[in-house]
């Protein structure tokens, strides 16, 4: 590991200026997925800027009946909040089915959303790598590829996203705050320029296009604040979930997160909607499957409709296609699931 500074920033304010301060700088949250790339050389910052105590770790309740998640809050304390395992339980099981407990203790909000891909060939210095240096090639495309994107991938970079979490974040139309990248107030009373500005979640991660170097559209020195979730969608039942090699300690082959409202009374779809991880880039909103479901019946051939019309589009690698089985399976599983539960919850006295 090379050597580097350590600033600890006690407010945002302090961080952004510690940012421009200082030559090739990084925010630290819990450093779970950073300190590792350091230890492998493929992170070689002059300076680390410790954000993991400015106080950005609340669960609050937002007006309207969301929740704003803190950056800094760490990903068991979100698991285990009472109010996010009520109103958002796809939150916390995708969080639980991430990492390990003492991993989880550790990571935050924020550094799960932009941790980098686990690509093997990202982490492995000696290997051409376009996201590590632009410009170099892939060495996944020819190599050992069977983690890696079924869908939206590029000629330049196949790697797939890692986080469980934001699979859930694109499923419930939550919003990222961020706050450091704009021109206008930054809104702490200072005076300081800098500017909060909101990403819904499922544009926050990119498609690697030309540019798999650029993992999602946050601007240099820009500081992820927190997470908005809004209100759920009233009666509507939700779940993760993932397939992987292991039971724990693994990530996603594939997973799913899903969101289901019946009409009670013609118990035709009211609201849907499907996100699958592991698959692409980025979190991969099935809105082509949403449309196809909206307002039918959800019996056994509109489900397999709906889910063949969105991943007939994956365009597998030579190692991969299983992944594509697997997401049309969950993808299924997970319909059929949600169907049950809506259907007792509205028997349910
Ligand atoms: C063995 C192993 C298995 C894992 N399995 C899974 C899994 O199955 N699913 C899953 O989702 N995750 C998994 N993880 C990833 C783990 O969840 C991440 O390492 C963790 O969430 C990163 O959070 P952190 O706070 O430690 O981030 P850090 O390592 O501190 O930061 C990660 C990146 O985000 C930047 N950053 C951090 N916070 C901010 C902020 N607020 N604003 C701007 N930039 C910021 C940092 O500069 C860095 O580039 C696994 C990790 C390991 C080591
Ligand atoms: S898939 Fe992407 S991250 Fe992996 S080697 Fe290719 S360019 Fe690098």
């Amino acid at each position: 590991m090379k050597p580097f500074g350590y600033v600890r920033a006690g407010s945002l304010r302090e961080a952004t200026g510690a940012y421009a301060a200082h030559p090739d700088p990084r925010y630290l949250g819990g450093g779970t997925n950073l300190v590792d790339l350091m230890k492998l050389g493929v992170e070689t910052p002059a300076t680390l800027i410790d954000i993991s105590r400015l106080p950005l770790d609340a669960v609050e309740e937002r007006s309207g009946g969301g929740l704003r998640l803190g950056a800094t809050a760490r990903n068991s304390d979100v698991a285990a909040h009472p109010l996010v395992r009520t109103r958002y339980p796809l939150v916390a099981r995708a969080l639980l089915a991430g990492a390990s407990g003492q991993l989880r203790n550790i990571a935050t909000t924020g550094g799960n959303l932009l941790q980098r891909t686990r690509c093997p060939y990202f982490q492995d210095v000696s290997k051409a790598c376009n996201k590590r240096r632009p410009g170099t090639g892939c060495a996944a495309r020819d190599g050992v590829h069977r983690e890696h994107a079924v869908l939206g991938h590029s000629a330049h970079c196949i790697a797939t996203h890692p986080s469980d979490l934001a699979v859930a974040l694109a499923a419930l139309d939550a919003d990222i705050e961020l706050y450091g990248g704009g021109d206008g107030d930054a809104g702490d009373g200072t005076g300081a320029t800098g500017g909060i500005r909101t990403v819904a979640a499922q544009s926050f991660h990119r498609l690697p296009g030309d540019h798999p170097e650029q993992d999602t559209v946050i601007r240099p020195g820009e500081i992820l604040t927190a997470v908005l979730l809004p209100a759920p969608v009233p009666g509507a039942v939700s779940l993760y979930r993932k397939a992987r090699d292991r039971a724990s300690y693994a990530f996603a082959l594939a997973s799913v997160a899903a969101v289901l409202d019946l009409d009670p009374a013609t118990g035709r779809v009211r609201h849907v909607a499907l996100a699958f991880g592991g698959l692409a880039h980025r979190p991969w909103r099935a809105t082509t499957a949403e449309q196809e479901l909206t307002g039918a019946v959800l019996d056994t051939g509109t489900v397999r409709r709906a889910v063949d019309a969105e991943l007939d589009r994956a365009r597998p690698l030579r190692d991969n296609a299983h992944k594509v089985v697997l997401a049309r399976n969950l993808a299924r599983d997970a319909l059929a699931t949600l169907a049950e539960l809506a259907a007792t919850s509205r028997r349910a006295p």
